[in-house]
């Protein structure tokens, strides 16, 4: 895909801080670290978000993500490990090829990563639970 960046990183058309890389994803390490560590997990061929990835990438991504996320606690001594993924702009999607962030996380390192936990009748549980079925 044209102009997009994440494919060039993606297949070595611009160097990027590669630790990882496969016949189908290379692992790079952001740009723009929430924390020390902070990677990407980019497929070489383009993929705007999980809607269009394949579902045996989905499942190839996942493993890859597991091994780095091992290799995160052993070699950075994090105390944990956020997986990230964004799609579309709603949800903080900024580029738009596929990607999942792996974010090592240290006791104290001041990120925040969540949500303000809704309170929902059991109504409204009971609808959206039909809905997702
Ligand atoms: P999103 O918000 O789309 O889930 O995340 C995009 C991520 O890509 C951000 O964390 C941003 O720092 C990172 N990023 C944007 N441009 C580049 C780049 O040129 N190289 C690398 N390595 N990361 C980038
Ligand atoms: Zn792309």
């Amino acid at each position: 895909m044209e102009n997009c960046i994440f494919c060039k990183i993606a297949n070595g058309e611009i160097p990027s801080g590669t630790i990882e890389e496969t016949d189908l994803f290379r692992v790079v390490l952001d740009v723009a670290p929430a924390t020390r560590g902070h990677a990407l997990i980019l497929p070489k061929a383009h993929y705007a978000n999980l809607y269009e990835l394949p579902e045996e990438m989905a499942g190839e991504a996942m493993k890859l993500a597991k091994r780095i996320a091992l290799r995160m606690k052993e070699r950075l001594g994090c105390d944990g490990v956020n997986l990230i993924q964004n799609n579309e702009e709603a949800a903080g999607q900024t580029v738009f090829h596929f990607h999942i962030h792996l974010i090592p996380r240290y006791k104290e390192d001041g990120q925040k990563i969540g949500w303000k936990p809704g309170e929902p009748t059991s109504q409204e549980l009971d609808a959206i639970k039909t809905l997702l079925t």
